[in-house]
């Protein structure tokens, strides 16, 4: 959507727009079996928007049947490489063919705003699925160096039938991560969307079929989680739950697999990153507006949102001022406006968990020093000011737990090492980051940090070639880069004896 668009046009847009809310099953459009829907609620004005079909068991075995065909007939898997890459080209070209109405959809779901779904989520949901589209016939086995009368193969072959189950935050971008290794290596997937963000994934399934992918290999069954995402997790037949999700929900997964069938659980749930910037850093004013949007980009509802803000002591409170003088000047407002920088938050339940977390930390003796408050309330949606707490001890709530909201807790720390105890000090383990102008310090710093990805003089820089997940409590398996198709594929090794 060219960023010329005024918010008059993008409204005009959006009032045109027809809205699905049916389970994709097998190649159609279809009812949930019990005929029962939900509200889908817009966080722009807390309208609602449309009705979503919720799935729940029966929707999910007749899903699970239509996979389990697809795979077992082949068409498929057993595709030449080549064929399987072409269809998922065809797919990524039709999802950017209609670029402006998902980034549409998705700003209305979950309130992010336009300029941030038109040019980040949808444009990387795209580059995601051709990147591995491209891969398919590029990638190679192995034979392991036996014993030279023998040929020993090492293959890799897909599960089977995948449930991508996902969360609201970036509706389709997270999907794709799934959709992405999932589809390249010949697995039939069906995907559960969270209830507050269907619309774009339902969306999409057609264009799969468009793009010539068989029936049964992409669905969606949108629903309740303990409905719909139980089902899937509980599911017999479905060898492989791809999840991203909170901690709570990512552990009621492995508890599923165990009650089943040992399903392979794949499990990204979220963060309390650190953000570590120390007294020599080069350039404190990029640190600052990168601290500052570290949390406060998609209302900090991002799971490797630098939520921690770990300053060394000499510079930490004109370091501050720093990050709050970008955070005044951003602009929240209506998410369809194309110069809104911070929309709403995904939902009232949400916005008050994030509202009630300010509470707490006051409560516990941080210092508010911006924001806190709920803004735009006479617009019927649910936006929360940028806001900013210093004082902040590490074992406060707002320090240990995840509030997936614009709200950043500021620790005054020592040195570097006092800075990588605090920033390990907590369960999660995705990401983490760290601003130095002493390479060794760096390194030494990065090394010591338990992190899926460690940051070193930016933040949240990333590429579809780079894996991306968690050490500790923030999950296992990874999304994006090759590494991701590990979680997709079994490992066979096949010995032939030659005589
Ligand atoms: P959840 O973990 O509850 O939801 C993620 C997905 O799991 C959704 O599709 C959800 O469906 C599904 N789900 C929920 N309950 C169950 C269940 N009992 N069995 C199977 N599937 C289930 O995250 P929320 O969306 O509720 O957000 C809550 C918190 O999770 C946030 O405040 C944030 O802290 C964290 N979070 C972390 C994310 C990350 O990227 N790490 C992303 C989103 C949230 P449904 O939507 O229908 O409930």
């Amino acid at each position: 959507m060219s960023a010329a668009l005024s918010l008059d046009d993008v409204k005009s847009r959006a009032s045109a727009l027809s809205f699905k809310g049916q389970a994709f099953i097998d190649g159609k459009y279809v009812d949930a079996q019990s005929g029962r829907t939900f509200d889908c609620v817009s966080p722009v004005d807390g309208k609602v928007i449309a009705k979503i079909a919720a799935g729940d068991k029966a929707d999910v075995d007749r899903a699970v049947k239509a996979a389990r065909r697809a795979f077992d007939k082949g068409d498929w898997r057993n595709q030449h490489p080549r064929d399987r890459k072409a269809k998922l080209l065809k797919f990524a070209e039709i999802i950017e063919s209609h670029a402006t109405e998902l980034a549409l959809l998705e700003t209305l779901d979950m309130g992010k705003p336009i300029s941030d779904s038109s040019k980040i989520d949808i444009p990387l949901v795209v580059r995601t699925i051709r990147w591995y589209a491209e891969a398919i016939d590029k990638i190679y086995d192995e034979i392991a160096p036996t014993d030279p009368k023998a040929v020993s193969l090492i293959t890799r072959e897909p599960l089977g039938v995948v449930a991508a189950v996902v969360p609201w935050n970036f509706p389709l971008l997270m999907a794709s991560w799934k959709i992405g290794p999932a589809l390249a290596t010949g697995n039939s997937l069906i995907l559960k969307p969270a209830e507050q963000s269907s619309l774009t994934a339902i969306r999409i399934a057609e264009f799969a079929s468009a793009a010539g992918i068989p029936d049964g290999v992409f669905q969606v069954v949108p629903g309740l989680g303990e409905e719909a995402g139980q089902a899937l997790g509980r599911h017999m037949d479905v060898d492989c739950v791809g999840f991203t999700g909170s901690g709570e929900v990512g552990k009621l997964f492995l508890k599923y697999a165990g009650e089943s069938n040992m399903k392979r659980v794949g499990l990204e749930c979220g963060g309390k990153t650190p953000h570590i910037v120390l007294a020599d850093a080069a350039d404190l004013d990029a640190a600052a507006t990168a601290a500052a949007w570290g949390i406060f980009f998609n209302a900090g509802e991002v799971c490797n949102a630098g939520s921690r803000l770990l300053v060394q002591e000499s510079i930490k409170d004109v370091f501050l001022e720093k990050v709050m003088a970008v955070g005044r000047k951003m602009r929240i407002g209506d998410p369809l406006d194309p110069k809104t920088q911070l929309g709403a938050i995904v939902d009232d339940t949400q916005m008050n968990k994030v509202l009630s977390y300010i509470d707490i930390g006051q409560k516990e003796g941080a210092e508010l020093k911006m924001g806190g408050k709920r803004v735009k309330t006479e617009s019927g949606g649910y936006y929360v000011e940028p806001t900013v707490f210093d004082r902040v001890q590490n074992s406060m709530r707002v320090a240990q737990e995840e509030i997936f909201g614009p709200v950043l807790s500021t620790i005054t720390v020592k040195d570097e090492d006092e800075a990588v105890r605090i920033g390990n000090d907590t369960l999660y383990g995705l990401a983490a980051a760290v601003w130095t102008r002493d390479i060794n310090k760096a390194f030494k710093v990065a090394k010591a940090l338990r992190a899926g990805t460690v940051w070193v003089n930016c933040f949240d820089h990333g590429d579809i070639t780079t894996p991306f997940g968690g050490f500790k409590q923030s999950g296992f398996g990874r999304d994006k880069s090759l590494h991701a198709m590990e979680k997709y594929t079994e490992l066979k090794h096949t010995w032939v004896q030659l005589y």
